[in-house]
């Protein structure tokens, strides 16, 4: 172990020391090596959650990065101990296939670029996680599950919060119904963004706060389901700053209806800092407030067990180890590629009925 990675290690280890890993990713860990992994893109995600959880990882490790900027690749290969001749541009996929030490390439550039960093990855013979949203079309995400099947590789997609205690208590109350099943589901999520990024770029971004913001919502009502939504009609809020939304929209509201009857209401927009969630069943209900959908010290309630608390730990770590040792011991996944086409099925129904003004029946396959 590196000195850098030990005494790391030494300040959070009394911390991750109390992780109450789920048995299937503990078997998972005593069974096999470390896989190597390559971040391609090395920016804030990259460079604040991803490569930090990577010195706390058992599963994989910090191997190579595919980056526009060299300086940044050698500021991880110091910190994580790789030979700085891992350190590739965005073209040079050739000698990202002929290093042997890559298993996973985790795509984490803007939405508008996964799919054809997705594909080269593939073509080079390895595994891919790939940063949410998935990308900023169907098509691509067709795309990008076959290129996957051709290269015989695996494709998971960068949804934390299933590796998350806290949702992973709202995916338990949905599938054991011990609350009934919940029918009323209200969620708001969003941020004000003041920089001019790739975010409000159209070809970057797919779209604005729904392809960033709203989907967290998206998905949190369709675990609380524990189903995919069948019609969702949505609206577009007027900007509050038009001159800067030129290209995407600031914020909407949309309503995704359930073939049982389940409805949800969700909010998202580029101009107010917001993080709610709720769902409702007949007998209980599960409720989160700033932060719900954020990386740590989550505020969520349930009528029965008031606030929890599931201590300190990293998403991204449990995420990747887990994602690692489904890729390496060929064991099931839920956040596969066909989720995150399950996701954009239902953000081009939104766009759609923003379009038209009217409700818009969904249809995945
Ligand atoms: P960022 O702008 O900080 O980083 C993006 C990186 O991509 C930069 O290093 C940039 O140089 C690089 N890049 C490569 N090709 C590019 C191109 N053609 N145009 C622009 N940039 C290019 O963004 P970020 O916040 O790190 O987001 C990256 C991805 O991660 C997005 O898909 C985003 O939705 C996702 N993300 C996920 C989470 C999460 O919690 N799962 C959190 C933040 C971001």
């Amino acid at each position: 172990m590196s000195p850098t990675r030990r005494s790391f290690l030494g300040t959070i280890g009394g911390l991750a020391a109390g992780y109450a890993l789920a048995p299937a990713l503990r078997a998972a860990e005593a069974s096999g090596k470390p896989l190597g992994l390559a971040l391609c893109g090395l920016g804030g995600y990259s460079n604040g959650e991803l490569a930090p959880a990577l010195l706390e990882t058992k599963n994989v490790k910090l191997v190579a990065a595919i980056t526009g900027t060299h300086a940044k690749g050698v500021k991880l290969a110091k910190l994580h101990g790789f030979d700085e001749a891992n350190i590739y541009a965005y073209d040079q996929w050739d000698k990202v296939a002929a290093n042997p030490a890559i298993d996973i390439v985790y795509v984490v550039t803007p939405p508008g670029i996964h799919a054809q960093n997705v594909i080269a990855a593939f073509g080079a013979g390895k595994h891919v996680i790939c940063e949410k949203p998935m990308a900023t079309s169907v098509d691509d995400c067709d795309a990008m599950i076959a290129a996957g099947k051709k290269a015989g590789k695996r494709l998971a997609i960068g949804y934390r919060l299933h590796y998350d205690p806290y949702h992973q208590e709202l995916v338990r109350l949905a599938k054991s119904q011990e609350f009934g099943p919940f029918m009323k589901m209200t969620s708001a999520n969003g941020f004000t963004l003041g920089r001019k990024v790739w975010r409000i770029e159209k070809k970057l971004a797919g779209g604005g706060a729904l392809m960033d913001m709203g989907i967290y919502s998206i998905h949190g009502c369709c675990m609380a389901a524990d189903a995919n939504p069948v019609a969702v009609t949505a609206k577009e809020l007027p900007k509050t700053r038009p001159e800067f939304f030129t290209e995407v929209e600031e914020s909407m509201e949309i309503k995704l209806e359930f073939a049982n009857g389940a409805v949800a209401d969700i909010w998202t927009g580029y101009n107010a800092n917001r993080s709610e969630f709720y769902a409702e069943a007949a007998k209980g209900w599960y409720k989160g407030v700033s932060p719900v959908f954020s990386y740590r010290k989550l505020n969520i309630s349930t009528s029965t067990k008031g606030r929890l608390d599931f201590g300190v730990f990293r998403q991204q770590q449990r995420h990747m180890d887990g994602v690692a040792a489904a890729f390496r011991d060929n064991q099931p996944l839920v956040v596969t590629g066909e989720l995150g086409r399950r996701d954009m099925v239902i953000i081009g129904g939104i766009y759609e009925s923003i379009k038209t003004g009217k409700k818009v029946e969904l249809k995945y396959a």
